[in-house]
């Protein structure tokens, strides 16, 4: 069994948060990175990282150490980006799951097993319908939603699947726990939290207009549409980031 490629084998820049290294690649140095990690038996873990998940990581050390023990953690939004700018660094790419995905998977060149794991049955089957549709390379070799019994249901059927790619649409905490916790013993090559991406893909939730997006006030949308659920996620969160980023500057150079 060759050993996964490590981020630090393709470019060595790190952004660091609450001390957790954060990779920084240009989109062509992650790209190499994903494709090897394609290659490979053993179960390689992605996160992507966003204002949300850090706050997360900050108050709860077992989240952190879920984190800290994936091999490769990328950043989303214009929370890091503040947060890279204040340890003089800057982000070369914004890994948005939802722009991303759809990205590699329009690159994909040989042919990709995927299997969709979480979200509402609808969305779930949305996704899937999307990528068969839309992905020629990329086929679902399985499916199940994001409320069936995790150990009974879920786990067996990707096992069963034994597809490349283990797209974990549950929301975080919950997806990278579940990752952290089964990971390392899933037959998938690659495995990755995406959060909403299937109501994103399967249309059952808009994205927010392109100007919004370069914007990038994307979060500003999704907050209108879910004021109750995302009220503190946002308007609480995304300031209790910043000053977090900035009290920690100086530790995280160090
Ligand atoms: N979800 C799930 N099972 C759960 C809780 C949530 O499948 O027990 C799904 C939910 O339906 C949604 C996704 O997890 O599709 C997470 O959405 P959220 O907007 O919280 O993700 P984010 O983009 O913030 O990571």
């Amino acid at each position: 069994v060759q050993p996964v490629p490590r981020p630090h084998d393709y470019n060595s820049e790190f952004v660091t948060i609450f001390g957790l290294p954060i990779w920084n690649p240009a989109y062509s140095e992650f790209k190499r990175w994903w494709d090897a990690a394609l290659q490979e038996e053993r179960c390689a873990l992605m996160g992507i990282a966003n204002a949300h998940t850090l706050n997360l990581a900050y108050k709860d050390p077992s989240y952190m150490e879920a984190l800290r023990s994936f091999d490769c953690v990328i950043n989303d939004g214009v929370g890091l980006e503040m947060a890279a700018k204040m340890r003089g660094m800057k982000f070369h790419y914004n890994f948005n799951g939802t722009d991303l995905f759809p990205r590699l998977f329009a690159e994909q060149q040989g042919p990709l097993r995927v299997f969709l794991y979480g979200a509402a049955e609808a969305s779930n089957a949305g996704a899937a319908e999307r990528i068969h549709r839309d992905y020629k390379n990329v086929e679902v070799v399985g499916r199940v939603n994001g409320f069936v019994d995790q150990a009974t249901e879920a786990l067996p059927a990707i096992q069963e699947a034994k597809a490349d790619l283990l797209l974990v649409a549950l929301g975080q905490p919950l997806q990278e726990r579940f990752l952290a916790r089964y990971g390392r013993d899933l037959e998938v090559k690659v495995a990755s939290g995406v959060g909403a991406l299937f109501d994103f893909m399967s249309g059952n939730a808009p994205r927010a207009p392109e100007a919004l997006r370069r914007l990038k006030m994307e979060w500003a949308y999704r907050l209108v549409r879910e004021p109750k659920r995302l009220f503190n996620r946002y308007v609480i969160g995304n300031p209790k980031f910043i000053v977090r980023a900035h009290n920690w500057k100086e530790r995280d150079r160090s």
